[in-house]
């Protein structure tokens, strides 16, 4: 299904197209099919915004040429926008919480980025402030940000949303995506109910999470190991809109990491933890679907497998369970 099938002119044209792979551990009546992201060229989903969203903001003149963007990032937006930056002539800061892993900031600097730490107890929030204090006092910088611009989803209804449904010939009952900003399960979401308005849509978070609160669930915050998707304050995550989604499915870390083994062991997987919540989750629902449980147009879910184990490794992600730092 990958389009790359002739010589390519930069690694930005190697972005998406990305292959969609059948989950085993889903029942034949209703498989799941999840995009395989590391396939991307700085091995993540967040290559798709990285490159969507600078090429639209450097011809809108939002970026100036040769201008900065000052992003807070997790890891992997940070190494998408950092391919993205220095392909496109533009400087890249990211800000990053101490606790995430050390692999990604690692590629971010290799890819000519600076990184700037923030301590881990002041969370996304605290990193949010201080990419924007640092983008007030340099000429030129603009904070992008993935946690409200619009462009975030749009990137994922432009290439992640299609590519799904072309692969699937447009049979696809349900979309299952864990959600950090929310960008990919929103583009996909949009996409998807302008195909079908019937699609059931589903996010996924870890359990202490607080997305299921915005659909009025009760859930009680708690710390989580699982690394990528999830929020502590909802009001951080303007992209999430809870009138697009059917359910929030939670998932225990213990249940993750037990599923990033399963994969790999079983399936050949390499992936990480937001990977496996995606996976159980989506797994879940396509059960629902063959057990009538759940109304779908079509017997089949479609989710995202975001990034790859590889850049975990450090912190034991193939190890047991109490000692994966997350
Ligand atoms: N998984 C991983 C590993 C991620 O880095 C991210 C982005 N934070 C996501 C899932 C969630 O993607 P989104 O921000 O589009 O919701």
């Amino acid at each position: 299904m990958t389009t790359h099938r002739e010589p390519l002119a930069s690694v930005l044209d190697a972005v998406g197209e990305t292959p969609l792979v059948r989950v085993h551990a889903s029942p034949d009546e209703v498989p799941v099919y999840a995009k395989l992201e590391s396939f991307n060229p700085g091995a993540s989903v967040k290559d798709r915004i990285g490159k969507y969203m600078l090429e639209r903001m450097l011809e809108d003149g939002t970026l100036p040429e040769g201008g900065t963007i000052v992003e807070p990032t997790a890891g992997n937006t940070g190494i998408g926008f950092a391919v993205a930056a220095g392909q496109l002539g533009v400087e890249a800061v990211f800000v990053v919480p101490e606790r995430f892993s050390v692999e990604k900031q690692q590629l971010m600097r290799a890819l000519g980025a600076t990184v700037v730490n923030t301590p881990s107890e002041d969370g996304m929030g605290g990193a949010i402030d201080r990419a924007h204090a640092i983008a007030a006092e340099t000429d030129g910088a603009v904070v992008p940000q993935q946690f409200s611009n619009p462009l975030n989803v749009e990137a994922h209804y432009a290439t992640t949303g299609p590519e799904m449904y072309d692969a699937l010939d447009g049979e696809v009952g349900a979309v299952v995506a864990g959600c950090g900003t929310a960008g990919t399960l929103m583009g996909i979401a949009e996409y998807a109910l302008e195909q079908n308005p019937d699609t059931h849509v589903v996010a996924v978070e870890p359990e202490g999470s607080l997305y299921a609160t915005l659909k009025g669930d009760d859930e009680e915050e708690d710390a989580y190991k699982t690394e990528g998707i999830g929020t502590h304050d909802t009001s951080t995550n303007e992209l999430f809109d809870p009138e697009l989604v059917d359910e929030v499915v939670q998932i225990a870390d213990r249940d993750a990491h037990a599923e990033v083994q399963r994969l790999a062991r079983e399936e050949g997987h390499l992936v990480a933890s937001s990977a496996a919540a995606a996976s159980l989750a989506a797994c879940d629902v396509a059960e629902r679907i063959r057990d009538g449980e759940v109304d779908a147009p079509h017997d089949s879910v479609a989710t995202v497998f975001p990034d790859s184990s590889e850049r975990y490794l450090s912190k034991g992600i193939y190890g047991d369970f109490e000692s994966w730092e997350g």
